[in-house]
């Protein structure tokens, strides 16, 4: 096959961007080091299909985000992805957290989400009897998702268009070779290696992407793409089916660095809590759940769900966020950038794709078509 385009990740996003761009071209390459797509932090989330509440106005998390949750209801509608359209409830538990959710509501109508519901501590009761608030507001948007089914949907549309997945495989670097655009250098598992050219790159490599924009003489201190990795662990709850009908969540820490442990159900109606948000100065990637932080899980879901025990929790997964901010840092947006003004076209890096990166993956790709051309 004559190599066009390289995708390096086979990820959601990676995946998201191969579907799109074969419906246009031929020659995609998408590369992962695993032995199957979707083995790093797309299939370690809590799968919930956001409406795109809480980002600053007019980044592109807050756009990708709410045309991302569109566009795939209508995915998944028309590919038979397992999916639910639950909605949400954000809850105040004290009077102090009611204005919170004023501006909550604020900034989601500013970001052009379905608008959210002010509901009262009796119209909560009613709809979910074992959440304890005093208010919330319900989003109509938000759902829930097999994140497998709908990389499998995505890998399917793009291999049927002629792309190519190459597992096993792992990038060790980049760089420029003139009229034939990147010379990409691999290694294989049997410690053999291989080099070969590609005219466009595009780098979706999730907790490696700001290591593959390095290798490409990418100075990421100075840039500001440097990453950082947060780890955000999951207790699963043992509840009766139907315990709670939507996702909870409480209003969000100050920070952002996450939505605060939070309640989601899965698509057969488990209840999984997290994530908790702990920096890996080391950037180890280790997927271990420290059973010891179950009390502090119980802590913070009891406050909303008074009628659990800390005996029902269980450590369950581990996701790691790859963010632009590490601790004490302002939140910062995706970084998504065709490269031509380093010297670099026809080079896309994608750098800080953490939540809501799997809402947004169609957004994103579509995002990405504009930026490298049909
Ligand atoms: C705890 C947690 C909860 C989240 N919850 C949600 C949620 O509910 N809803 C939502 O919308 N988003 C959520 N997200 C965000 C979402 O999971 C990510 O934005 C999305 O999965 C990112 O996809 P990706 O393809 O960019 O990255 P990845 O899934 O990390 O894919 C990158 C791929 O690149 C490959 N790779 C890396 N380096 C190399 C290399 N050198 N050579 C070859 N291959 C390489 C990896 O093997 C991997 O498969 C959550 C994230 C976390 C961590």
């Amino acid at each position: 096959m004559q190599i066009t385009t390289t995708i390096i990740g086979a990820g959601v996003v990676g995946l998201a961007i191969a579907a799109e761009l074969s419906t246009t071209r031929r020659g995609i390459l998408i590369l992962d080091r695993n032995p199957s797509f979707g083995q790093e932090t797309s299939s370690r989330n809590s799968e919930v299909i956001h409406a795109g509440i809480y980002y600053a106005r007019d980044s592109l998390k807050a756009r990708l985000c709410v045309e991302g949750n569109r566009m795939l209801y209508r995915i998944c509608e028309a590919g038979r992805i397992p999916h639910r359209r639950c909605g949400k409830l954000i809850v105040a538990t004290e009077k102090a957290e009611e204005g919170i959710l004023a501006s909550i509501r604020e900034r989601a109508r500013e970001n052009g989400t379905d608008p959210l519901e002010l509901l009262s501590a009796r119209q909560i009761r009613q709809l979910e009897p074992n959440v304890k608030a005093s208010a919330a507001l319900f989003s109509p948007a938000t759902g829930i998702i097999s994140a497998h089914r709908l990389m499998r949907r995505y890998l399917s549309q793009a291999t049927r268009n002629g792309a190519q997945l190459v597992t096993r495989t792992t990038v060790e670097r980049v760089e420029p070779a003139g009229a034939e655009g990147y010379r990409i250098h691999v290694a294989y598992p049997d410690g053999l290696s291989d080099v070969f050219t590609s005219r466009q790159v595009v780098n979706c490599a999730g907790l490696d992407s700001d290591c593959i924009a390095e290798s490409m003489g990418i100075d990421v201190d100075a840039c500001g793409y440097r990453l950082h990795y947060w780890k955000g662990e999951y207790f699963s709850l043992e509840v009766p089916a139907g315990f709670i009908k939507r996702l909870i969540y409480p209003v969000p820490q100050e920070n952002h660095v996450g939505l605060g442990v939070h309640a989601t159900i899965d698509l057969s109606d488990r209840v999984k809590l997290g994530p908790n948000a702990t920096y890996l100065p080391d950037r180890n990637i280790d997927y271990a759940v420290d059973a010891t932080a179950r009390q502090s899980f119980f802590e913070a879901t009891v406050r909303y769900l008074p009628g659990i025990a800390a005996v029902q929790l269980h450590p369950e997964m581990t996701g790691i966020r790859p963010k632009l901010q590490k601790p004490g840092d302002p939140a910062r947006d995706f970084i998504i950038a065709e490269e031509s003004s380093k010297g670099l076209p026809g080079l896309v890096n994608l750098i800080g794709i953490e939540s809501p990166g799997l809402t947004a993956s169609p957004a994103i790709a579509k995002y990405v078509g504009a930026l490298i051309g049909g």
